[in-house]
Order: C-alpha cells, then structure tokens, then sequence
C-alpha cells in the first residue's frame, strides 16, 4: 500500500518538556493516522490511488485534497521539530533569514505575530520564494500547502488547536516561541533550501 503513516522521526517523548509525548500520541496516532485512513477511504478503487501525494495535493479538491493535504503537511510538521532544536538558525537559512527579514530578532517578531495573528485553524510555513529570491513566512487557512501556490516550503508550523491545547491551553504564543526557540528544524530547512538552489533558482 502506497499510503502509509511514516514513522515519526524521534521517539514519542522526545521533545518534551517542550511538546508532551501525550500531545503527540494525539496529534500523530490520532490525527494524523485518521486523515490518512479517511484519504484511503476515500480514493479506493478510484484513479487517484495511483497518484502521488503531492500529486493529490496539488490536483485534487474538497475531502480529498483536506485528507491528502493533512497527511502531507503533518509529515513535514514532524521533521520541521527536532529535539534540540530551535535558537537563532545559523548556516544557508540563517543568511538568507538574516538578508530577506533585515534580522533574525525582526523574524522572529514577524513569525509570531504571523502564528498568533492566523485566525482559526491553520499552519505558518517558511517558504522560498523564487520569483523574489528571498525566504517568506506564510500564514495559511485550513489545509492549505504551499505546494499549491509554487513555493518551496522550508519549514512548517501546525498552530491548529489539537497541535498545543493539551500542553499550552489557549496561549498560542507559548507554544510558537517553544518551537522557535526549542524545536525548529534548522538543518531540515537547510536541506530544504539546498533543494532550490540545485533546482537553478538563481
Ligand atoms: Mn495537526
């Protein structure tokens, strides 16, 4: 079977005490595993079960594009955190951090007033913008993927409630400044970026 939960790439417990393994048995065995038995549901026996995911993403509408979207954003949520992570990001996207927001401090300010201020459901993504060659923050409703709008997304930040409630309640700005400062992947969003530049986008 083509559509299969991927394994978490660290233990359950493992970004604790800033996410708690109890928001993570939730978030990853329940949410994410339901989006992705609701997305088997739903393509069975049709002609878009031989699709790729980000095939489905990019393609497809309503139930299905929510369900297949999910299951892709939430893949590349978990290997957005890192134990260990988070802090000022220094090699390739600290630079291109650096040159596209002023500073890392005005990033930093500009990500969470992005995350606090996306009304509902959602997921901040630090995405490439090739057309002005420079990294962008991008709040965005529901499901929606940056595939759909031809960024290259680097890093991405679920602020649904389900992604903090148990662990921050209602204070959201808690939970975004654990990740920037805890639990964001920089290496992942370097190796995103290297993706874009062997792609020609100079
Ligand atoms: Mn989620």
């Amino acid at each position: 079977m083509k559509f299969e939960l991927p394994k978490l790439p660290y233990e359950i417990a493992a970004l604790e005490p800033h996410l708690s393994a109890n928001t993570l048995e939730f978030h990853y065995h329940r949410h994410h595993r339901g989006y992705l038995e609701k997305l088997r549901g739903l393509i069975e026996g049709t002609p878009q079960a031989k699709l790729e995911l980000p095939d489905l993403v990019t393609r497809s509408t309503g139930e299905i594009f929510n369900n297949a979207a999910q299951v892709w954003n939430h893949t590349f949520y978990w290997n957005s955190m890192t134990p260990d992570g988070g802090g000022d990001p220094s090699g390739p996207i600290g630079q291109a951090i650096a040159s596209s927001f002023g500073s890392l401090a005005t990033f930093r300010k500009e990500f969470i007033a992005s995350a606090v201020g996306l009304f509902g459901s959602g997921y901040v993504w630090l995405t490439f913008d090739s057309a002005r060659e420079r990294v962008a923050i991008e709040p965005m409703k529901d499901a929606e993927s940056p595939l759909r709008v031809g960024r290259v997304p680097l890093l991405g930040m679920d602020v649904w409630e389900h992604a903090y409630y148990l662990d921050y309640q209602n204070a959201r700005q808690r939970y975004v400044e654990a990740f920037l400062s805890h639990l964001a992947n920089w290496r992942f969003a370097d190796a995103n970026l290297e993706t874009c530049h062997s792609h020609g986008a100079s």
